[in-house]
């Protein structure tokens, strides 16, 4: 069975993103309107000067890069106020953006750089030595190097000095968005994403111009319907927390919130003190968050230190978040509604979203519009309502191939042109979508399946647990894998009374078996661990999880 989303259609226009999505924002807003606020300093950029600095990074790129439309051009870079323009002017060149990673190893970055082909490469503060060290590691030459650190301004390699000589009035002809691109829009790349790589080597996601603005469009037709009911503010203040450098970041932040005219408050780095502080002296309204965000916000004592009352809706999305943790956030944050969004980099990212008008605490969503979606068994036959199978999703949104990589691309479709997600769910009368898995976790004891997910659900749940994962070991003796645990515990605040760690540890293997079935019992012990690996969207790295083993371990 095939199913459809119920929301209305919407026309995607044949454009470039970067022209769409600042078009949008200077429709809904005045000249002078703060589209991006540094969190740190204040500082801002107005929808007028976002518009300008893109023209001017674009004209230069192409004038003194020689950039044209194809050409791959990497961002290095946390969070910043100047992230944006930069995107915008990679893409409005006509040529594809390549964010990467910003807490990239050297090693990591050398992929990306070298498998991206990438020709100019643009590097936030701090991050230099880690790419001329990636840039050792490869047979890849970069034409230019160029620094959007601030401390760098007047340097002859900061991105400001690189603009600059541009005129501030560009010629017609000059214009990025005006000069047409000889390729369709349908299909030239806009961005290259890299995906975090927590099952397997990264590889590089092309999605489209068309890919991009169906997204934010998709986004925004379900918010939109919030602001109907009253139940969204027309203007937002986001916070601007959620990596640019991720498909997560972009989408939602980036393109569906500048878009709809919104001011977004941007962190540069991440503490949990420092996002407090944020929502409260900057009142925001709407946060894109990640699960680990939203786990803290249910238990941290801090937060009854700030006035959150700003916030009434929380979007959490990147990997799974409890129905538990969503009451208890929402207990505790009496104003503020919890939603999820699902998705992944290959779907631009978002696919499936709620919204304060479409609650249910166990879904990750209802289809956003434009798209279809089934639920697959093992042997790709379609299920029904309720039944638990692969899901698999085609839309606008849904990338065009993988870069290079014939093989992993027609892996990932089936013959219907279909998205594979390899994550485990099911769709109930309603329509709204439920994960209980991914496929490529599940551990199998003997023949049970044991979904990782579901413990690390619980597990955060605990009152002596910070952050939990679970992964599969291999039991020689009984050769089968076995679930174990990789516990982070919450400093104790008495030191006099301090309770042994492992002690600690085995009351929560202990609390943990009381609520599951025995299969899924922790059979192979637990780790006490500083901290779980998660990429920036929250998710669990398991292959760095599996050589932490040596810290401590309860078998
Ligand atoms: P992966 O290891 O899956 O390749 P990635 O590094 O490529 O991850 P993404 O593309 O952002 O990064 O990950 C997408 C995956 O994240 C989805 O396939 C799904 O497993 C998970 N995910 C995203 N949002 C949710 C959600 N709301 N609930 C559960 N899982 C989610
Ligand atoms: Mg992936």
């Amino acid at each position: 069975m095939i199913f459809e989303s119920k929301l209305s259609h919407i026309e995607v226009p044949n454009v470039n993103v970067a022209d769409y999505v600042l078009s949008e924002c200077k429709r809904l807003s005045s000249a002078d309107h703060r589209v991006f606020v540094d969190s740190a300093t204040d500082e801002y950029v107005t929808v007028d000067q976002l518009i300008a600095y893109t023209k001017r990074f674009a004209v230069a790129l192409r004038s003194k890069c020689g950039i044209r439309a194809g050409d791959v051009v990497a961002t290095f870079a946390n969070n910043s106020i100047y992230y944006p323009f930069v995107a915008y002017g990679i893409v409005a060149a006509g040529a594809t953006c390549s964010p990467a990673n910003a807490s990239y190893t050297p090693h990591e970055l050398a992929h990306q750089l070298s498998n991206s082909r990438c020709k100019v490469i643009i590097v936030g503060d701090g991050l230099r030595s880690t790419v001329e060290q990636a840039l050792q590691l490869v047979d890849h030459k970069v034409g230019h190097i160029l620094m959007l650190d601030e401390s760098r301004i007047g340097c002859e390699d900061s991105i400001f000095e690189f603009m600059d000589s541009m005129n501030n009035t560009i010629e017609k002809e000059d214009d990025p968005f005006s000069s047409g691109q000889p390729e369709d829009f349908a299909v030239a790349p806009a961005y290259l994403c890299y995906s975090s790589g927590t099952t397997g080597k990264p590889k590089g996601v092309v999605l489209t111009h068309r890919n991009m603005i169906a997204n934010a469009m998709q986004i925004n037709q379900l918010k939109k319907l919030d602001v109907e009911t009253t139940m969204c503010q027309e203007y937002e203040t986001y916070l601007g927390l959620a990596p640019f450098c991720h498909a997560y970041g972009l989408s939602y932040v980036m393109h569906s919130s500048v878009s709809l005219g919104g001011c977004i408050v941007v962190m540069r780095r991440y503490s949990f003190d420092a996002f407090l502080k944020v929502v409260q002296e900057y009142k925001i309204t709407f946060g894109y968050l990640v699960p680990p965000i939203v786990c803290a916000l249910s238990k941290d004592p801090r937060v009854d230190s700030y006035d959150l009352s700003s916030m009434h809706t929380v979007l959490s999305g990147g990997a799974a978040l409890s129905p538990t943790l969503i009451e208890m956030t929402e207990q505790r944050l009496p104003g503020v509604r919890v939603i999820q969004g699902y998705g992944m980099s290959e779907m631009s990212p978002a696919m499936t979203m709620l919204s304060t008008r479409h609650r249910n605490l166990k879904s990750i969503g209802i289809l956003l519009p434009n798209s279809q979606a089934k639920v697959v068994d093992t042997q790709g036959n379609e299920l029904g309502v309720c039944e638990p199978g692969e899901l698999c999703f085609k839309g606008p949104n849904v990338m065009l191939k993988y870069l290079d990589n014939p093989t992993a691309t027609r892996n990932i479709f089936d013959e219907n042109g279909f998205l594979q997600t390899g994550d485990i769910g099911y769709i109930d009368e309603a329509g709204f979508f439920y994960i209980t898995d991914r496929k490529k976790e599940i551990i199998k004891f003997k023949g049970f399946q044991v979904a990782p997910s579901e413990l690390e659900g619980l597990l955060a749940e605990h009152p002596d647990i910070e952050d939990a994962a679970v992964m599969a070991v291999y039991d020689d003796n009984q050769a089968t894998e076995i679930p174990k645990g990789y516990f982070v515990l919450k400093k104790q605040s008495d030191n006099r009374n301090a309770v042994d760690d492992n002690a600690r540890g085995q009351a929560v293997v202990e609390w943990l078996h009381e609520r599951v079935a025995k299969f899924k019992r922790l059979r192979g012990g637990f780790s006490i661990i500083e901290n779980i690996p998660r990429s920036p969207a929250g998710k669990v790295i398991r292959n760095s999880l599996r050589n932490m083993d040596h810290i401590s371990s309860q078998g």
